[in-house]
């Protein structure tokens, strides 16, 4: 299967997506529609540019930084998101998601769980403006939580990253 991925942005050697210097690839489409996003822009499913998964990983290639994958919400592309993920995590890269659906709501949802087994961190749950704290590391708001994905799955539970 060749999938094909709206990229609204990749930047490379952020410092705000997770710890040390990361690649981050910004995928189009959200359907959360949390008050008060910083980006409504990256809604639209059709927004950005297209590239296939051989692009992305050009590009993730030309450095040797971990990876966070946000957007949008890649989760609403589960397939996709996958397959990207997959290829991410067998080239070494620690993969960070940003989603805003909860760790509960994946682990009850097989595609969600399929597309971020593979991943390092989950940091999940829609931003919800009340809760706002510019002062948290690598999140909008405070019930925003930095889950280690392989921790969470043999506990049975979300397992959180103190920050
Ligand atoms: S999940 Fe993120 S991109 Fe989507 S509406 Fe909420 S804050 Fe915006």
């Amino acid at each position: 299967m060749s999938y094909k991925y709206n990229v609204l942005a990749i930047i490379r050697g952020t410092t705000v997506d997770g710890p040390g210097f990361r690649t981050s690839i910004y995928l189009a489409g959200c359907r959360h529609a949390c008050p008060g996003c910083h980006n409504q822009q990256s809604w639209n499913p059709d927004g950005g540019e297209i590239m296939t998964a051989d692009d992305i990983l050009e590009v993730v290639d030309e450095e040797d930084f971990d990876v966070t994958l946000s957007g949008g919400d890649p989760l609403f592309n589960p397939e996709s998101t996958k397959h990207l993920v997959d290829l991410l995590a067998e080239r070494g890269r620690k993969v960070w998601i940003y989603t805003g659906f909860t760790w509960e709501r994946i682990v009850a949802d097989d595609m969600l769980m399929d597309a971020v087994r593979n991943a390092a961190v989950v940091v999940d749950g829609p931003f919800i403006e009340r809760l706002k704290d510019p002062d948290l590391p690598f999140r909008g708001s405070s019930n925003q939580r930095l889950i280690n994905v392989a921790a969470s799955l043999s506990a049975g539970k979300a397992t959180i990253i103190p920050a």
